[in-house]
């Protein structure tokens, strides 16, 4: 019996067009220039665009690729450092500030809806199943993404949201699909994963024993054969094309039990 459904964030219920980031990222540069500034560091002020490019290459380097994550204050820290900076010149409320800016440059510039993606939480809320979230958080950290969801209007229908700055590790490790089951208090064998990423979303969560949906927009292609990733031949338990096709396709895996 299916009890909950549980969604991958980015790229399946909220996606940032080319031109939505570019604003974002905008907004993130100027205002962390303008708080340099304001603080006497306006010389830096050339160098922000290639700090705030490496500080990326780095999260990667040190933590995504190995799948952990850092809370949001150790971004801004590496931000300085890729700026040549000491952290240690700088007090809590000029951290506070840069975090600030950084982290809320997608709630002022949010992401949009994935078509589908408020009326099929709805629909699945309304069946009576538990809904979940879990986000690889890159950038912008959980509690900018709770306020968000909350703005897009889908907050309300998700019952537990687990983001990896928080959690310390990413999907598709299975320590954060476990932080999520958890809190949704049902058993693998119970709740259905769904995400766009093959690797992460349906292979993290089928090697914990959930079952996995695959997310695959039909603007990407219509790929018949099974993704390999990382060497492995990962075969969801459904693929959908539309998010609204989901609540069949709940219906149909519960009833194969
Ligand atoms: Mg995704």
């Amino acid at each position: 019996m299916i009890r909950a459904v549980a969604f991958d964030l980015w790229e399946t219920l909220i996606t940032d067009t080319p031109d939505l980031s570019r604003s974002q990222e905008r907004l993130r540069t100027s205002r962390m220039e303008a708080i340099l500034t304001a603080r006497g560091y306006g010389a830096l002020a050339d160098r922000i665009e290639h700090a705030y490019r490496a500080l990326w290459r780095r999260c990667h380097e040190l933590y995504w690729s190995a799948d952990l994550d850092v809370p949001c204050r150790r971004q801004i820290e590496h931000f300085l450092e890729e700026l040549e900076v000491d952290v240690r010149e700088f007090d809590e409320a000029m951290l506070a500030e840069l975090e600030h800016a950084y982290a809320h440059a997608a709630v002022d510039v949010p992401p949009a809806v994935v078509a589908g993606a408020a009326e099929t939480l709805r629909a699945l809320k309304s069946r009576g199943l538990g809904v979940g979230l879990i986000s690889n958080t890159g950038r912008t950290p959980g509690y900018a993404l709770r306020r968000i969801l909350d703005v897009l209007g889908l907050a309300s229908s998700i019952d537990v949201m687990v983001f990896s700055n928080e959690h310390g590790a990413c999907k598709p490790q299975p320590s954060i699909f476990e932080e999520l089951r958890r809190g949704l208090g049902v058993a693998y064998d119970e709740l259905v994963f769904v995400g766009d990423n093959a690797y992460v979303d349906v292979h993290g969560a089928q090697r914990c024993g959930m079952r996995a949906v695959l997310f695959e927009p039909p603007v990407r292609g219509t790929a018949v054969a099974p993704p390999v990733e990382h060497g492995l031949t990962i075969v969801p338990d459904a693929t959908v094309h539309a998010l609204p096709e989901l609540v069949e396709v709940i219906d149909s895996l519960g009833a194969r039990g």
